[in-house]
């Protein structure tokens, strides 16, 4: 959970594991993944990507299929690969191999699981029953947040917004068991129906904690009235985009008077930060929301609350009618996924996200060879000069900007492939019993790492991705791009392949993150990661303008029947895909010669444009869109091809997009932003 709402991602990160690196590659544009009976004029996804979607049916476990989780998938099976021949060795007591051997086979002992039932949760059960007083209660969160159990709210370390070599406490919003307010808050049909099922999974969990049936409705409905009162104190997706409305430091003195329920001088000590000075507190109105809440509801609300939400953190872990529940509401009901994930690929994940940077270092020494992290790191200096002969053009900037933004360009670190240091797992504890034991140790493992930073320089050599992970990501206090080992394959990245393939892909990847540092959200941070205005107001004001094309554009994407794209909650990510498009066209221009003949009847023009939607190729669930509308800050994958390319003259003439062609958007309505 750390880091939330920071990092600008290529995707909202599902947890994915990866990969592999394919000693044939597939051919970079195959005419079979298109639809050429569509005009490329008309619908460009479709023209682009029709085929993949014919041949890349929904599998019933997921609830989105897309060329970036069939990277994924296949690199599932290489992490398998990895700890088949780590279950099959033998380990020394306390060593890697040991801690993820014993990890997976927990998780995998489907026998010892059933047999224990519930009593793994039973002694935290307990310890919610003897709970008397709104101390006791406190006493509670704090034994739990330190094994990042997380009710009623999250604490994370991260580097200082303002001050950004120095790590800092964060408070950051929590406490609900659905993925945001708005689903408490949303009174349509759908919304509704969603609310309902909630309250039915909620009260099938207190059964298993010991309810009975009769009671478990009313019981139901008190926490998630009380939930719901949380979301109403919750800050909305919107506004937790604006860097300052979440930057609000201040001491425990403070804070206690902002939300004077709390004993936070208390929490604070319990979690082993005695003296944190100064901390961040993302969502005021919410610190102050739970502060009342705690001295007016009922404590017996709070006992019912605490008990579902443990439950409900490690209900995957448990037995199958307990997991069973559980993918019925996240699975099925939010999602449209039709089976749960095989149990492998469950467990691996959970194994991996634990020791993710020990896996990661297994991960790169049998699959990623040291020639693509030097052909990456020269497309990323391709890039950085084609994003500076840009900036140096924009006619809609001022010098004294442009000379920051020049500035900020050349500061931007890169980091491609994996860490130069790997992480120490020595402390983490894995036992060959309980999974639930596992999962609460590595828990009680992450969160004493991640505290430990409080108040100490920030560790410029830290990763918040593994190496195994398909995504990559910029951090604006670090002001860096970083790109894991995993996305350098195809079809991202083609070793083999013609630079217009390459730069199509990953190339519109590392701009895009370039872009980042560029967007209404980086713009804000300067060269060296701090929040501080480096904008001329007029600079500032021509920027908005121009941004709020692009919001007009996609608001006007129709989801599903009546529900609508949000342009507003997807401009960060948007403002990149059409940055990283026109920077990688650029660097592309550079190194094409002009001598360059078709490839399958296609010119490198072409070629880049297809390469680029392959990358967004995605069949997709109507329920995974609903949920994704709302809480996704990245567009869906057909807005993310159809979206940009609409505004860049470049593709209209590869394509031959003319007036009164549906991809055609009139010159006056196009962005031109980076
Ligand atoms: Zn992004």
């Amino acid at each position: 959970m750390q880091n939330m709402n920071r990092f600008f991602t290529v995707a909202l990160a599902a947890g994915v594991i990866a990969c592999t690196q394919t000693s044939k590659e597939p051919p970079a544009i195959d005419v079979l993944d298109m639809d050429t009976s569509v005009s490329p004029a008309t619908d460009f996804d479709a023209y682009a990507n029709g085929g993949w979607k014919k041949r890349n049916p929904m599998p019933d476990e997921k609830s989105r299929y897309g060329s970036f989780d069939k990277l994924a998938d296949t690199g599932e099976e290489q992490v398998k690969t990895l700890f088949t021949e780590i279950a099959g060795g033998k380990h020394a007591e306390g060593s890697i191999g040991q801690k993820i051997a014993d990890f997976y086979s927990s998780g995998m002992d489907t026998a010892a699981i059933e047999a224990a039932g519930t009593s793994p949760l039973q002694p935290y059960w307990k310890q919610v029953d003897a709970i008397t007083s709104v101390a006791d209660m406190q006493q509670v969160v704090i034994d739990w947040h330190r094994m990042q159990v997380n009710p009623l709210f999250v604490i994370y370390a991260d580097a200082d917004q303002k001050n950004s070599s120095q790590v800092i406490a964060y408070l950051h919003q929590g406490g609900l068991g659905m993925p945001d307010r708005d689903y408490y808050l949303n009174t349509d049909e759908r919304s509704l129906g969603i609310q309902e099922k909630y309250r039915q999974f909620i009260a099938g969990l207190l059964v298993h904690t010991g309810s009975s049936k009769e009671a478990a409705a009313g019981e139901a409905a008190a926490i998630y009235e009380l939930e719901k009162k949380m979301a109403i104190a919750s800050m909305s997706l919107l506004d937790q985009r604006d860097p300052y409305k979440t930057y609000n430091k201040m001491t425990i003195a403070g804070l206690s008077a902002l939300s004077p329920g709390y004993d936070w001088a208390g929490y604070f000590q319990g979690i082993g930060l005695n003296d944190p000075g100064e901390l961040v507190v993302s969502q005021p109105e919410f610190f102050a929301g739970v502060g009342k809440l705690i001295q007016t509801e009922p404590l017996d609300t709070w006992k019912l609350y605490l008990k579902y939400q443990f439950t409900n953190f490690m209900a995957d872990y448990l037995s199958k009618d307990i997991v069973g529940l559980n993918f019925d509401f996240y699975g099925k009901t939010l999602s449209g996924k039709q089976v749960d994930r095989p149990r492998w690929k469950k467990v691996q994940g959970t194994a991996g996200s634990a020791l993710s940077e020990a896996v990661g270092q297994l991960y790169v020494k049998k699959y990623f060879p040291p020639e693509a992290k030097k052909r990456m790191i020269a497309l990323v200096e391709n890039l950085r000069v084609s994003l500076g002969e840009r900036i140096s053009q924009l006619e809609w900037m001022g010098d004294t900007t442009k000379q920051k933004a020049i500035e900020k360009l050349n500061a931007i670190n890169v980091k491609v492939g994996y860490p130069d240091k790997w992480r120490d797992y020595s402390a983490l504890q894995v036992e060959k019993g309980s999974y639930v034991q596992n999962v609460l140790n590595s828990g009680m493992f992450d969160f004493t790492w991640m505290m430990g930073k409080v108040n100490k320089p920030v560790d410029k050599s830290e990763w918040y991705m593994p190496p195994q992970m398909v995504n990559a990501y910029y951090n604006p206090s670090t002001n860096e791009i970083v790109f894991p080992a995993a996305i350098l394959q195809p079809p991202f990245f083609y070793m083999n392949a013609e630079d217009a393939v390459n730069y199509g892909a990953i190339g519109v990847v590392i701009g895009h993150e370039m872009t980042h540092g560029f967007d209404d959200q980086g713009r804000q941070y300067d060269k060296d990661g701090n929040l501080n205005d480096w904008w001329t107001a007029q600079d500032a004001e021509r920027f908005n303008g121009r941004t709020a094309a692009l919001v007009n554009q996609y608001s006007q994407f129709t989801v599903l029947d009546t529900i609508k794209a949000d342009g507003k909650l997807t401009l960060g990510e948007n403002i990149a895909d059409l940055g990283g498009l026109n920077i990688a066209y650029q660097a592309l221009r550079h190194v094409l010669k002009g001598d360059e003949k078709p490839i399958d009847g296609f010119t490198p023009e072409q070629r880049f444009f297809l390469a680029y939607a392959h990358i967004w190729a995605q069949n997709i669930r109507d329920e995974e869109m609903l949920r994704r509308t709302k809480i996704d800050v990245h567009s869906l994958g057909r807005y993310r091809v159809l979206g940009p390319l609409r505004n860049l003259p470049e593709f209209y003439t590869a394509f031959n997009v003319k007036e009164g062609d549906a991809m055609y958007l009139a010159e006056s309505d196009r962005a031109v932003i980076w």
